[in-house]
């Protein structure tokens, strides 16, 4: 679901552009407010939505779950830690889906540079940094041996 912006709703702030993986977001040089420059390019992961502080920017529902006359709203709420997408039908039916911003507290995620750097055993490790730590997962991710690769080739 490419996203695409209100422009009577937006403030030019730039959140969006700084934000946007895909680097599509852009102000408009006349009007001063943003838009998607390219949603063929969108990947669809809805950064610019969240961290738009003016709900400006909405995303277009693919025909399969919203047939043409549908609206698909995105509101962060970042007092109530939620973001909310409300599908609204062509027959008129809603759906609302809300979700929490996410699980922990804001600011409570240690950024790389808060971690010791990794010694040079680490680097034969096909573990990502601080991996096995990060996922809560007891003894490391599972994995298959190098036998066990083998066994299937005749
Ligand atoms: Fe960029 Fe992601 Fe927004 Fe698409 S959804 S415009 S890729 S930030
Ligand atoms: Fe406009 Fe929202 Fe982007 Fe700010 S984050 S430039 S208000 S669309």
């Amino acid at each position: 679901m490419p996203t695409f912006v209100y422009m009577t709703s937006c403030d030019g702030c730039g959140h969006c552009v700084d934000i946007c993986p895909s680097d599509i977001m852009h102000i408009d040089t006349t009007y001063r407010r943003a838009y998607n420059i390219e949603p063929n390019m969108c990947w669809e992961c809805y950064s610019c939505v969240k961290a738009c502080p003016q709900n400006a920017i909405d995303c277009r529902g693919y025909a399969d779950f919203a047939p043409l006359g549908h609206s698909v709203r995105a509101l962060r709420e970042e007092a109530k830690g939620t973001i909310s997408w409300k599908i609204k039908f062509r027959d008129g039916h809603e759906k609302d889906f809300v979700s929490p911003i996410r699980t922990t507290k804001w600011g409570t995620i240690p950024s790389p540079s808060d971690y010791a750097a990794p010694d040079a055993g680490e680097y034969a490790n096909q573990e990502l940094a601080h991996e096995p730590d990060a996922l809560n997962i007891e003894g490391g991710l599972p994995a298959l041996a190098p036998d066990q690769l083998k066994q299937g080739v005749v």
